[in-house]
Order: C-alpha cells, then structure tokens, then sequence
C-alpha cells in the first residue's frame, strides 16, 4: 500500500463512511433507472468531494491528485457512476481550464463545478475516435467571436452538464491554425445541442449523448490557451487528460475492490459439500490472483496520482496506471460473479452491475490498444504515428 498520511487517511474514511451511508443505498437504482444521481451530487457537495483540486484562490481545496483519487475510489467501491461524477468534478476539463484558462475563465468554471456541475469534455466524433486529431469540428474566427459547427459523440454528461470544454479546429482567415479547446455553458450559449443518448451497457446513470454544434457563436475569449500558445495547445491540454486517466483508473480499481471484497465474504458464508467453498483451492487461488491484482493496480494509480502532487500526471504513468486498473477490474469483477454462482448472476446482488460497469474502462479515455502504443512509444523514446505514412513524413 501507498504510503498515506494522517490527513489522507481521514479523508478516505470520511469518504467511505459517505458511501456505505449514502451512496451505496442508491446505486441498484441508478443503474436501473438511468437516471443521473442529483442526489448523490448534492451530496458529494456538502462533503466536500466537488472541486477538492481546485485552489483555493477560486474557492476550492487545493488538494493533489493523490486525494481525489482516494475519494474516487470510495465512491466507486460501491457505485461506479458516482466514482465518475467526483473524477470529473475534479479532474479532466476542470483540471485543463484551472491551469491553462485565464482568470475568468477559472472563476467561471470553479464556480459551475462547486455549485454541483460536473463538466463534460468534448473531443470524440463519429469518424475521430483514437485518431482524435481527425476531428471535423470547427471554430471560425469571426471578429471578436469563433463560430463553432460540427457534431460530437459519446460525450459524458450530455444533458446534465453545463460546462463543457469543446474541443475544434480553429480557422483563422481562411487558415487552419491548429485544434483549440473552448469554453460553453449549456443554457446560456446557442447553438450546443444534445443529440441522441447511447444506450450504454454499464455505467447507466451517467448520459452519453451526441452533442451537436450548430453555429454555436462563442467570444474569442472562450478560447483556453495553454502557455506554450494555440499551435502547441492541443497537446498541452491533453495532458489535462493524463489527470482523467488516473481518475478513470481509480474508478475501475475502485469497482473491483468492491467486487473482490464481496466475492471474500460470500467465500467465507457459502457451503458446498459440507464445507465453506473458500476451503477449495481453485477458489483461493483466485482470490488470491485477484488481490494481488489490486495491489499491482493500486500501486500504479497511487504512484501516478502522487507524482503528480497538484499538476498534471505525467503520460507514461498515467497510461500504466489505467491500463493495469482497467484490464485488472474486468478480471476481479468477472471472477468475483463467478465465486457467486448463480447468486452472482442475479440482479439481486451487485456483482452483474459491477462486471457490466468495470467493462467500459478499456475503451473510454484511451482504448488499451492505444495506451499500449503511447507506453511503447515513451519506453523507446520513439515516435509511433499510426497512419499509413506517419513514419515517412514525421522520422528519419
Ligand atoms: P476506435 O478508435 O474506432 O477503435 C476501435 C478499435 O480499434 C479499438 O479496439 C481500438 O483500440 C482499436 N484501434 C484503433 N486505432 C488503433 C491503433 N492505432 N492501434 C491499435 N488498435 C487501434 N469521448 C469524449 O470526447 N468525451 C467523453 O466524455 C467520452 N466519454 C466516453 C464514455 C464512455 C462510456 C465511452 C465508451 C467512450 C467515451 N468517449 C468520450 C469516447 C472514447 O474516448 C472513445 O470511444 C475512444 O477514444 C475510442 O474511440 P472509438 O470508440 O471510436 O474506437
């Protein structure tokens, strides 16, 4: 385990009290009826879990990456969705506009987010998944203002979110000049429309949902620049999303932790042939695969969150981090239903939830094929374009 200190872990007990009280009671419905928790947010609210990484200039905590991934673990132990709405309340979009966005734009957006908003992010459209810098959304400057059209999908929080940090390429005087992120507010700006909801498999009381920009006109001091200028901006702001990988990580290790530690106690309850069904070795061997599991995961998303203090985690770590979290929770969750039987498959108990929630965490913020690709590059100190031709125009 983590080394953590007092304060660290005063705050992971408040937190877990706050989700067996609170949270844990709510999250079978949730999932049943695909509603979003503005209970739940009401509640992380007055626990103070919203914003805990925002400064404290800007009304929030001033805490590091290492905290909320503390709390996000809690929440998630015993309802995924919830776990989501504190990563993105405090990571992700949130983390990109507190450190790149001007003083405006900060005040604006910590605002929204303690007031109960949890931000959504838009880069993923129809023909732009991994190939995000595929994107066909524009920004046209048009004096004083940029005119933004274009269509995104699988945006979490469409329809509840008012804060969304809209990724596009700018189009100054006819010229591409690079993609730039920008800042809209759901109700106040024109033109950000949400389109068709998915029907997700897990994770059902977040909405994913198209958003589409039909001539959203927004000033041009929407724009968020990162120090190194609008050409560099978009890596600088993906490093934002570095940030929401730990916390994607930390929501998946959280899942399985939940799972395994049901899967313990039912080892412990259930008999068969006269005896608990935790005696048969199959069955220990793979608790024992899926702690140590954990401890690898934990490990890695701890390691990365802490690193990072309160700036962004660095690339390679956070790809680690998530990738060992993500495939490990499918695994912990899908053993741990087995260790169920037929118990495990029932919607009665929360196991079916678990595996159905933990499943998505290979694919969203960075498929594991891609995290691969972007580890390998960095051990290799290499470039790894993926087009046809990305080795000929970009090396040596
Ligand atoms: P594709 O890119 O089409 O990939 C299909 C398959 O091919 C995958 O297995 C992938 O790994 C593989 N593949 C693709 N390229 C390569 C390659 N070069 N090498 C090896 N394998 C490759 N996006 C947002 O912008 N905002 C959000 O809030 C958001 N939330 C999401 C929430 C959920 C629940 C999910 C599922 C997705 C969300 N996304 C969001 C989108 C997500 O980031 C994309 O789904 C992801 O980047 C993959 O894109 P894709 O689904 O189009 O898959």
């Amino acid at each position: 385990m983590f080394p953590l200190t007092d304060e660290q872990r005063a705050l992971r007990d408040a937190a877990r009290r706050v989700a067996e009280e609170a949270i844990a009671p709510r999250a079978a419905e949730i999932d049943r009826s695909e509603g979003y928790p503005w209970d739940n947010v009401e509640r992380l609210r007055e626990a103070g879990f919203l914003g805990m990484t925002i400064p404290r200039a800007y009304g929030g905590q001033g805490l590091g990456y290492l905290e909320a991934v503390l709390v996000i673990e809690e929440m998630a132990r015993v309802c995924g969705v919830t776990g989501r709405i504190v990563v993105e309340t405090n990571m992700g979009a949130i983390g990109a506009i507190m450190r790149y966005g001007s003083d405006e734009q900060k005040r604006r957006a910590a605002d929204l987010v303690l007031s109960g908003d949890k931000p959504a992010i838009c880069i993923t459209e129809p023909e732009a998944g991994s190939a995000a810098t595929e994107m066909r959304t524009t920004a046209v400057r048009r004096g004083e203002a940029y005119v933004l059209n274009g269509r995104k999908h699988w945006i979490t929080g469409g329809g509840v979110s008012r804060l969304h940090l809209i990724f596009a390429r700018v189009i100054e005087d006819g010229e591409e000049q690079a993609i730039g992120g920008f800042i809209a507010i759901r109700g106040e700006d024109e033109g950000l429309k949400i389109g068709r909801r998915e029907p997700t498999m897990g994770l059902r009381g977040i909405p994913e949902t198209e958003i589409i920009l039909e001539d959203l006109v927004l000033p041009a001091d929407r724009l968020v620049t990162p120090p190194e200028g609008l050409r560099r901006g978009f890596a600088g702001l993906m490093n934002a999303y570095n940030g929401q990988r730990v916390g994607a990580g930390a929501v998946a290790l959280g899942i399985a932790q939940g799972a395994y530690e049901l899967a313990l106690d039912y080892a412990k309850a259930r008999r068969q042939f006269g005896r608990p069904i935790a005696e048969f070795q199959g069955l220990q061997w793979m608790l024992a695969d899926m702690s140590v599991g954990l401890a690898a995961a934990r490990a890695l998303v701890h390691g990365a969150a802490a690193a990072a203090g309160s700036g962004f985690p660095d690339m390679r770590a956070a790809a680690q981090a998530k990738l060992l979290a993500s495939e490990t929770a499918i695994r912990v969750t899908n053993d741990a239903l087995q260790i169920h039987g037929a118990a495990g498959y029932s919607r009665n108990l929360p196991l079916e939830r678990m595996v159905r929630d933990a499943r998505m965490f290979t694919i969203g913020g960075g498929t594991a094929q891609i995290l691969r690709t972007q580890i390998a590059g960095s051990i290799l100190g290499i470039r790894t374009p993926q087009t046809r031709d990305g080795y000929l125009r970009r090396q040596d």
